[in-house]
């Protein structure tokens, strides 16, 4: 704990003094982006070489709620906004609104139960964001795919839903996403955090939430309730 705790102090120390410098000048997605790829590769360069059982097509976890910082919804929202054609792209809007009404006050077990996976998984068991995921999802790495399956199958139990994970990987992407919240706040720009499919949404319908964000303002409160 002693080593975790060190190493986490000067992590986050480092990554600190590259958001400064990032979110420092007028915020932009250039900037947003650069910002999240110090954030992204600051934690990989923690487990690089570590072992994971995670792979495209075991999407056993992708049902569990995920938050995600402004910026992370921002930058899902504009590379969708540029890869899908118009008719795909209101196709997901509305899939992100049915999920986010159902799923709005379900904690994790609720949604295990029902499946309500992740809005953001293909037909294939794959992430189609795979390239601009959240941290938080980036951070989660099985040891062993079968107790995941097991773990998140929809039956009710007793039992703790136990998955041997990569801790390491886990605190390395807790504390970028934890230093990278302190980054905005310190830059006067919108710290909180938001349910991915809720934030992504707010971005893609209302393009001038980039602008107030931009701005230094605060996007509605509406959009926490
Ligand atoms: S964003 Fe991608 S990785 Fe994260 S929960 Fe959704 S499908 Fe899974």
């Amino acid at each position: 704990m002693g080593e975790m705790t060190w190493q986490a102090e000067r992590f986050a120390a480092a990554l600190r003094e590259k958001l400064q410098e990032t979110l420092g000048r007028e915020p932009s997605l250039l900037s947003l982006n650069e910002a999240l790829t110090a954030c992204s590769a600051a934690a990989e360069k923690v487990c690089a070489g570590r072992p994971m059982a995670c792979a495209p097509g075991c999407p056993s976890c992708c049902v569990l709620n995920v938050a995600v910082l402004l910026p992370e919804a921002i930058l899902i929202a504009m590379r969708l906004r540029k890869t899908l054609p118009p008719s795909e792209l209101s196709h997901l809007q509305r899939t992100l609104s049915a999920h986010r009404s159902w799923t709005r006050w379900m904690d994790d077990e609720e949604r295990i139960i029902k499946r309500a996976v992740c809005p953001f998984l293909d037909s294939y068991g794959s992430c189609c964001i795979h390239e601009v995921r959240p941290l938080a999802c980036r951070g989660a790495a099985s040891l062993d795919a079968d107790c995941c399956r097991k773990a998140f199958s929809p039956i009710i139990t007793d039992d703790p839903r136990l998955v041997p994970a990569d801790l390491l990987r886990q605190a390395a992407y807790d504390e970028a996403f934890s230093t990278l919240g302190k980054a905005l706040k310190s830059s006067g720009l919108d710290d909180r955090s938001i349910e991915l499919g809720t934030g992504v949404l707010a971005f893609l319908e209302e393009p001038e939430y980039l602008e107030l964000f931009s701005g230094r303002g605060r996007l509605p409160d509406s959009l926490w309730r």
